[in-house]
C-alpha cells in the first residue's frame, strides 16, 4: 500500500515561477503530444522490430534540436543536447509493444498484427504503456530545449528497444551507450501504473522493482505408446510433479522476509492423447530483491527438476536441462537522487499527488543502467494512468485493467501532462548538482 508522504518534507526544488513555466509548457504542448501518442499507440511494433517507432522518435528529437544517433544496440536511439558545462543527465523510454490483441475499443486502438521469431501471428498492442513513456520523453526533450537558458549541462535522451524481452538495455550498453556518448551522472526513467490515478506519481528510495530471471526447463522422458506406460518414462507426469513442487520454493525455502515470486507461464509437450512424448518444456520466470535469493531460487529449480527425474528413474545423461534466457538485477533507486526528484515532483504537481510506494514485483531492464562502471545513480518512478480514484489509495483490489491486459487504457491527458511535468522537474533538479 502506498501512503502519502508529508512528514519532514524538504522545500520544493523548483522556484514557483519555474514550476509555473513547466506546467504551462506541458499544457501548451499537449495537443501535439496527444497526436504523437495516438499514432504510436495505433501503430505498435514488437520487441526487436521497432523500426518505424524508433524513426518517429529520432525525427522528433532532431526537430527539438538534439544530435541524434540511430541504430544503437538494434533500433535504439540516443539524442544528445549539449548546453555548456554541467552534469550529464540521461532520460530513458522504451520502444516496444506486446503480442496482445487490443480490446479497448478506443478510436486510436491498434489493429496491427505481427509475429515474434518462430511464433504465430498475433495482434500487437501497447499494453505496457511504452507509448506513454515515449510521448513523455519527447515532451520532456522539447521543453528542456525551450528552457535552455535556465540550465547548463548535457542531456541524453535514450529510446530503448526490446524491454519486454529483457534484451534492449543490454544490447544498447554492449553497443557503447556508456562509451560512445557522455557518461551520465544520473539516469531517470518512469513506468506507467494503473495502481495510481492519472495525475499522480509514485516513488520509492532504495529497492523498488524486482530483479527478474527467465529460464526454459526441458524435462526429458522416454516416449512410447500411451497404453504401455511401464515401457516409457513419462515427461508429462514429471512436468506435473515439478510444477507442483516448485510451488514450495517461495513458500518453504526462501526467507519469508524477502519477497520473491516464481511463475511457470508456459508448458508444452506432446501431440496426442495416446502418445507419451519424449520431452516437455516449461518456461519459468522468477523475481527477487537480493542476488542471494535469486541464486537460491535458480538452484532450487534445477535441484527439484533433477530430483523428480531421478525419482522417475531417468538415466544421468537424460536429466532435465536448464537454459537461462534472461537475468537482470532489481532496480535500486539512489536515495539522494530519488529524494530530490520527489521534491521536484511536489513543486510541479503539488504534494498530494506525489506518493511513496511499496516495492513492486514487476521488473524493467533499466536496472542494468545502474550496474555499469562508473556507477550511475538511478531514479525510476511511477506515473499513474487510472481513469478513476486509485484502488491502491482506497485499499480495495485493483479493478482497472492492469499492465499487459488487452483492455489496459491510460487516461492520456492527465497522464501525459503529469509525466512531462514530473520528468522535466526531475531533470532540472538533477542538472542543479
Ligand atoms: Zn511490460
Ligand atoms: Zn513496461
Amino acid at each position: 500500500m502506498p501512503h502519502k508522504d508529508t512528514a519532514n518534507e524538504p522545500a520544493p526544488a523548483l522556484a514557483p515561477e519555474h514550476a509555473a513555466t513547466v506546467r504551462s509548457l506541458a499544457g501548451d504542448l499537449y495537443p501535439e503530444l496527444f497526436q504523437l501518442y495516438a499514432r504510436l499507440h495505433s501503430e505498435p511494433e514488437l520487441s526487436g522490430q521497432e523500426k518505424e517507432t524508433a524513426g518517429r522518435i529520432a525525427s522528433q528529437l532532431r526537430t527539438a534540436g538534439y544530435q541524434v544517433t540511430e541504430g544503437v544496440g538494434g533500433y535504439g536511439i540516443v539524442g544528445v543536447l549539449e548546453n555548456g558545462a554541467g552534469p550529464v543527465v540521461l532520460v530513458r523510454a522504451d520502444l516496444d509493444a506486446l503480442p496482445i490483441e487490443e480490446k479497448t475499443g478506443l478510436a486510436y486502438a491498434s489493429k496491427a498484427r505481427g509475429s515474434l521469431a518462430g511464433k504465430e501471428e498475433v495482434g500487437i498492442m501497447h499494453a505496457c504503456g511504452h507509448d506513454v513513456h515515449m510521448t513523455v520523453l519527447v515532451g520532456t526533450a522539447r521543453i528542456l530545449s525551450l528552457l535552455k537558458d535556465q540550465w547548463q549541462g548535457t542531456l541524453l535522451m535514450v529510446a530503448q528497444p526490446s524491454e519486454e524481452v529483457g534484451a534492449g538495455a543490454r544490447s544498447m550498453i554492449d553497443d557503447g551507450l556508456f562509451t560512445r556518448f557522455p557518461h551520465p551522472d544520473c539516469a531517470l526513467a518512469l513506468h506507467v501504473t494503473p495502481s495510481l490515478p492519472a495525475g499522480r506519481v509514485g516513488f520509492r528510495e532504495g529497492l523498488f522493482w524486482a530483479g527478474c530471471a527467465s529460464l526454459e526447463l526441458v524435462i526429458h522422458g522416454m516416449g512410447g505408446h500411451g497404453s504401455r506406460p511401464h515401457e516409457t518414462k513419462d515427461p508429462v507426469v514429471m512436468a506435473a510433479e515439478t510444477i507442483l513442487l516448485l510451488q514450495t520454493v517461495v513458500s518453504r525455502e526462501t526467507d519469508p522476509s524477502e519477497p520473491a515470486v516464481l511463475t511457470i507461464g508456459s508448458i508444452h509437450g506432446g501431440t496426442k492423447g495416446n502418445i507419451i512424448p519424449e520431452q516437455v518444456v516449461l518456461q519459468v520466470n522468477y523475481r527477487f530483491f537480493s542476488e542471494d535469493t535469486g541464486k537460491q531460487i535458480r538452484a532450487a529449480i534445477e535441484r527439484t527438476a533433477r530430483g523428480i527425474a531421478c525419482a522417475a528413474g531417468m538415466p544421468e545423461d537424460r536429466m532435465p536441462v536448464v537454459k537461462d534466457l534472461y537475468t537482470g538485477p532489481p532496480i535500486h533507486n539512489d536515495h539522494e537522487l530519488t529524494r530530490r526528484s520527489a521534491s521536484s515532483f511536489r513543486s510541479v504537481l503539488g504534494k498530494e499527488n506525489v506518493i511513496r510506494m511499496n516495492r513492486f514485483t514487476l521488473s524493467d531492464d533499466f536496472s542494468l543502467f545502474g550496474s555499469v562502471k562508473p556507477k550511475i545513480p538511478l531514479c525510476y518512478f511511477l506515473l499513474g494512468t487510472a481513469r478513476e480514484e486509485s484502488p491502491a489509495d482506497s485499499g480495495k483490489p485493483c479493478e482497472v485493467p492492469g499492465l499487459h491486459n488487452p483492455e489496459f487504457s491510460p487516461d492520456p491527458e492527465p497522464a501525459i501532462k503529469t509525466g512531462v511535468k514530473a520528468m522535466v522537474a526531475a531533470v532540472l533538479e538533477a542538472l542543479r548538482a
